[in-house]
């Protein structure tokens, strides 16, 4: 069977089964086939894998994925879809289509089911509202995960790698940078897809870490830290998170912490890496724990 990275073929796929795009779903379709070997090839994906494919729309790069791994499971919300993919995946007998939103797919079981638990890659093009949330949720809870490689915008590409003194530098790369290593696969032009998004992509690989790459005391208030010294950017670290509902410890305590970790006063958050917030965290940690 001729492959949907065929232009010619999705279009015809699309037009036979009168599929109209939806764009709450975000569905924007990949028709180049070099792109979709390089997300192959970026994620690593060999005979022994078991991958989750989360929106596999009419089944493009599910064809390859199939071609490529031991055992596929895509899960796709768009009813409408589930019929095309009975036909485009039909001569791969290593596919398992589940029909539902991912954000209700039990993963965990999922991995325990296809993999036996062990450590699953996770390959999405995904409306791009959604995919942090679930980039997160993935990390935060206990899949086995082995790397997620993920079609994103150009700009959240850029912001899951970056370091302190890039203005992209936030809460996601450091959110991101805790978990995982980023590495840039490819970028992705608009015309790679149809319909054309009115924005460039990229497609970025996190492969989770194996060992924390810092020691942290108590993660919920590591991320609180974080969220609180860049929802107020322009503000000193110690103002951002004074004036922070996320964190209840006194003034005092925060301006002890900032003076026992080494930071200048007048220290801004977006100055500080992953490791410099760590240190904070875990003394102003043990600070809290003392009164
Ligand atoms: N992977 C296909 C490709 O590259 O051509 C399709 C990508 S398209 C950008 C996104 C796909 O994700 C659509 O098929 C859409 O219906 C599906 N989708 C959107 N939200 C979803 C959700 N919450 N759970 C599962 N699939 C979802």
């Amino acid at each position: 069977m001729e492959k949907l990275s065929n232009p010619q073929k999705t279009i015809e796929t699309i037009k036979k089964y009168q599929f109209s795009f939806q764009k709450k779903f975000g569905q924007n379709f990949l028709i180049d086939e070099h792109v979709i070997h390089k997300i192959i090839r970026g994620a690593q994906v060999t005979k022994e894998d078991f991958v989750l494919e989360i929106g596999p729309g009419i089944g493009t790069m599910t064809q390859y994925l199939a071609e490529e791994a031991r055992e596929v499971a895509a899960v796709e919300i768009d009813r409408k879809l589930i019929p095309i993919l009975g036909e485009t995946l039909s001569a791969y007998d290593n596919v398992t289509v589940i029909n539902e939103d991912i954000l209700k797919v039990d993963i965990a079981a999922l991995a325990m089911e296809k993999n036996g638990g062990k450590p699953i890659k996770v390959v999405a093009n995904l409306p791009y509202y959604i995919t942090t949330p679930i980039i997160m949720g993935l990390f935060e809870s206990h899949v086995p995960i082995d790397n997620i490689t993920v079609m994103v915008q150009k700009e959240v590409a850029d912001r899951m790698k970056v370091g302190p003194g890039s203005k992209d530098y936030g809460a996601l790369s450091l959110a991101v940078q805790y978990y995982a290593e980023p590495y840039l696969v490819a970028n992705v032009p608009a015309n790679c897809f149809i319909p054309r998004p009115n924005v460039d992509s990229a497609v970025i690989r996190l492969t989770r870490h194996e060992k924390p790459v810092v020691d942290v005391d108590n993660e919920g208030l590591l991320f609180n830290m974080i969220r609180a010294s860049f929802n107020q950017r322009r503000k000193t670290l110690q103002n951002g998170l004074k004036n922070s509902d996320l964190i209840s410890a006194s003034k005092e305590a925060i301006m002890d912490s900032i003076r026992e970790a080494g930071l200048p006063e007048t220290v801004r958050g977006e100055a500080l890496t992953l490791e410099e917030f760590a240190r904070l965290a875990n003394i102003l940690h043990r600070k809290m724990n003392e009164k």
